[in-house]
């Protein structure tokens, strides 16, 4: 068992990339030290212990704030329970999840019929099952110095990627092109904000490369 710090957990629904539609367990892990200028989760960016609450005291707050709990795994699944959770897939994201290990918590969730599904950046060694789905949201050239290894390119079941001009789909293609292994991910690209200029974008740049669009489909229907 780990100890993993976690800014909320919440049920709803997957709005992006492959898993769009399907009932979901989110866990949001805090802490990220990438630095995306963009970023809509900045909250989750800090580990400061002066925002420590109990897991009582997170799950009960309606808004996003820095404050996180400590859980092992197994406290973690309890507390699913606890909240009579009923989606069977479960999107570990953040932050950035893959500074934790979450070998245990995926093999955990696969043992107990979940699928699992982890929303990484990809700068971070990814550790977990063999089993969990890993999507990859690459962030280059961002402020924190960051890479993207070639090992969570390698790893990565899909590759979703916020577009909003041509730069950003060069990044892309960069990323793509250090890939080694077969079969190739899927392709997702995502309108940045979903601003209507973006979205042309990625929608005339998917049919140029057949690629995948995705977007954000929890915004449309007003959920988390
Ligand atoms: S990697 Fe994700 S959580 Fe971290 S700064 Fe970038 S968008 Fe935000």
């Amino acid at each position: 068992m780990s100890s993993l710090l976690i800014n909320e957990v919440f049920e709803s629904i997957q709005g992006e990339g492959s898993f769009t539609g399907v009932p979901s367990i989110f866990v949001r892990l805090q802490g990220c030290p990438v630095g995306c200028s963009w970023c809509d989760t900045k909250h989750t960016w800090d580990v400061l212990p002066d925002n420590v609450r109990t897991a009582d005291l997170v799950m009960l707050e309606n808004e996003e704030t820095a404050h996180y709990f400590d859980a092992s795994e197994k406290a973690l699944f309890e507390l699913f329970a606890a909240q009579g959770y009923r989606a069977k897939h479960i999107v570990i994201t953040g932050g950035e999840p893959c500074m934790f290990d979450l070998q245990t918590l995926t093999s955990m969730a696969i043992a107990q019929g979940f699928s699992i599904q982890i929303e990484t950046s990809g700068t971070f060694e990814i550790k977990c099952a063999s089993e969990a789905w890993v999507t990859l949201s690459p962030k280059v050239n961002m402020k924190g110095g960051y890479e993207v290894l070639s090992s969570a390119i390698e790893r990565a079941n899909e590759i979703k990627h916020p577009v909003a001009m041509q730069k950003h789909v060069d990044e892309l293609n960069h990323i793509i092109a250090r890939r080694k292994t077969s079969p190739p991910p899927l392709v997702y690209l995502q309108p940045i904000s979903m601003q209507t200029r973006a979205t042309e974008f990625a929608v005339k740049t998917c049919i140029e490369n057949n690629w995948r669009l995705s977007l954000q489909t929890h915004k449309f229907i007003g959920v988390e």
